[in-house]
């Protein structure tokens, strides 16, 4: 597999699965085919960053990625920041081939070219990079089983490293909900809409949070999220996502 895989981890054991990964990703790059690597550096370079930053919710021009005035009113996050676009090429190609080619290494090289958007971006935040806490969107646990890694915790532990902060997978996505006999009205009607739950409120009471994913398309995941993470009153969230879609 070392060899094969060129040190690439695989998520997957067992010939079957290797055999089908080699069939559907040989490792070559998913742009233009060039063999040994995910992602050329030719190809990368052409990977155009998205500098112009949009409320996420009704995609009106704001700075920073901030969720617009009238867009606060139904959307848990202070705002979203992204890198890339979903619909670009070799953006999308990459992503799935981590969701649904159980391919963790696929993911690097696209991380790798944001990083220092990443880290200029922390300076619009009012809060010490050293001091944030991130947080990778949950996955159903049986997807968890089946892929073997969460792409959004691989993504948030790669920016908890390099600007110093802390990666806290504090969210969990049930699919059976808590019993409720104990509930009043309200929170009964809330329990059954919501499926993300926080399981480590004491990690983000507080906290200046980042929410993580690989993609945001209505953004309605990161919501979510940030309602569970409010919940458990984190002092700020935000939304940080590789690519929009
Ligand atoms: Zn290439
Ligand atoms: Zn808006």
């Amino acid at each position: 597999m070392e060899s094969r895989w060129g040190g690439v981890e695989v998520s997957m054991i067992g010939k079957s699965a290797r055999f089908i990964l080699d069939t559907l990703f040989p490792i070559e790059c998913l742009g233009c085919k060039k063999e040994g690597t995910w992602a050329c550096l030719r190809c990368l370079k052409r990977i155009p960053i998205q500098t112009e930053d949009c409320c996420l919710v009704c995609k009106l021009p704001v700075k920073r990625g901030k969720t617009c005035f009238a867009c606060r009113k139904i959307f848990t996050l202070e705002g979203v920041f992204s890198f890339l676009d979903y619909d670009y090429g070799l953006v999308k190609s990459i992503l799935k081939a981590a969701k649904y080619g159980y391919v963790r290494g696929a993911l690097d090289p696209l991380i790798r070219i944001v990083e220092d958007y990443f880290l200029s971006k922390l300076e619009f935040l009012d809060a010490d990079p050293r001091a944030l806490i991130f947080v990778p969107v949950p996955l159903h646990p049986r997807r968890l089983r089946d892929r073997g890694f969460n792409q959004a915790e691989i993504i948030a532990r790669r920016f908890a490293a390099i600007s110093g902060g802390q990666s806290v997978p504090a969210l969990v996505r049930r699919r059976h909900r808590p019993p409720q006999a104990s509930l009043d009205e309200i929170d009964r009607a809330r329990n059954i809409r919501h499926n993300i739950w926080c399981v480590e409120p004491e990690a983000i009471r507080g906290k200046f949070v980042c929410v993580v994913d690989d993609v945001a398309t209505t953004g309605s995941t990161l919501g979510e999220c940030g309602r569970a993470l409010r919940q458990a009153r984190a002092s700020e969230v935000w939304g940080m996502v590789l690519a929009k879609g």
